[in-house]
């Protein structure tokens, strides 16, 4: 495995996504590689930080504007309901 091929694995490796021997060898170019191991560290250490961030609340009169426009479009909306996909 490539330095590169480890790193677009990466997220997948996060998410426990990855295939046992996909996995196997992610795990083995990590330990033969420290510039790798060093990237896994720090996007790990990144993604668990932007987690803890507290998501930014809408201002008041934006949010109530948005409130007002789907109550108004889900009001004028006939009440049929839609078949997904087509
Ligand atoms: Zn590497």
């Amino acid at each position: 495995m490539t330095c590169t091929e480890f790193r677009t694995l990466i997220a997948d490796h996060l998410g426990n996504e990855l295939l046992v021997e996909v996995r196997e060898q992610f795990e083995r170019h990590k330990v033969t590689c420290a510039h790798c191991t060093f990237f896994l560290e720090s996007y790990t250490h990144t993604v668990r930080i932007t987690r803890l961030l507290p998501r930014p609340a809408l201002p008041p009169a934006l949010e109530e504007r948005l409130r007002a426009a789907v109550a108004k479009r889900l009001a004028e909306e006939p009440q049929e309901t839609e078949a997904a996909g087509g």
